[in-house]
């Protein structure tokens, strides 16, 4: 199938609907059934399958080994004591996108890799929606661990957090970062402006001043489709800043 075809297939899955010549569209009725299927295979399972590490120097791969370990044994909030496991984040080492969220749910918790849920699956099909697949960005969460039942993230567990967050920024050194949904927005940019004023504009972390861009969280998503047409539009923002900086590197 062209790729083409599958970008149309996912933003049709995402709410959003194309123009599209019938003849093409009736062979695109024949092959949907077939990624349907993978599709769901795909959820509630560890996505990641592929080892990103070989092309990492010996130090830096170290300095990931080192952090991912402290991660693993962390006690520094009390969410140690619920959790199954910490979820580290997964993704390219190298990526020019990092993707945050808020905190792992209760699949991810199980799995221990972030946005594996029905979230999960949400998001990947976003990110295939502008030609991008979980191997290409790193994703990771504001939280390491699950609060239980899925409350809002206290803010003495961010802080002591924010350190791997910032640990991991620091060793891929990302060219752009998405933050998903409210928390992820508010805890980055260290603002509380409603979502809707920071969507559709480049806002800034840290002393590096890596752009972010804002957008929803997919599980909002899932509980208000109306809005993939707006989260459509930010991914459209994404594409074309990545893209930019894409072809600033190649100058
Ligand atoms: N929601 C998040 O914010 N992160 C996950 O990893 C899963 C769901």
């Amino acid at each position: 199938m062209s790729l083409d075809a599958q970008h149309r297939w996912y933003l049709s899955k995402m709410g959003i609907s194309t123009w599209e010549l019938r003849q093409r569209q009736s062979v695109e009725q024949q092959i949907a059934p077939g990624i349907v299927a993978e599709e769901d295979r795909s959820v509630l399972q560890p996505q990641y399958d592929v080892e990103p590490d070989l092309e990492l120097s010996n130090d830096c791969h170290a300095n990931w080994l080192t952090l991912e370990k402290n991660v693993n044994e962390c006690v520094a909030c009390d969410l140690y004591q619920t959790r199954s496991q910490a979820v580290f984040g997964v993704g390219n080492k190298h990526a020019d996108c990092m993707i945050i969220g808020e905190a792992p749910g209760a699949e991810e918790d199980r799995l221990g890799e972030p946005f594996v849920g029905r979230a999960g699956n949400l998001l990947n099909k976003m990110l295939f929606a502008i030609g991008l697949q979980r191997k290409d960005v790193f994703i990771a969460n504001i939280l390491k661990c699950r609060p239980p039942n899925n409350r809002d993230p206290k803010l003495a567990e961010i802080t002591k957090c924010e350190p791997f967050l910032q640990s991991q920024m620091d060793l891929i050194n990302p060219k752009l970062i998405v933050a998903l949904g409210r928390i992820a927005a508010h805890n980055l940019l260290k603002t509380d402006q409603p979502l809707s004023s920071l969507r559709g504009n480049v806002n800034y972390y840290g002393k590096k001043k890596i752009p972010v861009i804002v957008t929803y969280h997919p599980a909002y998503l899932l509980r208000s489709p109306r809005e993939k047409r707006k989260s459509w539009q930010d991914l459209q923002f994404i594409q074309s800043l990545l893209r930019d900086s894409t072809q600033t590197k190649k100058r």
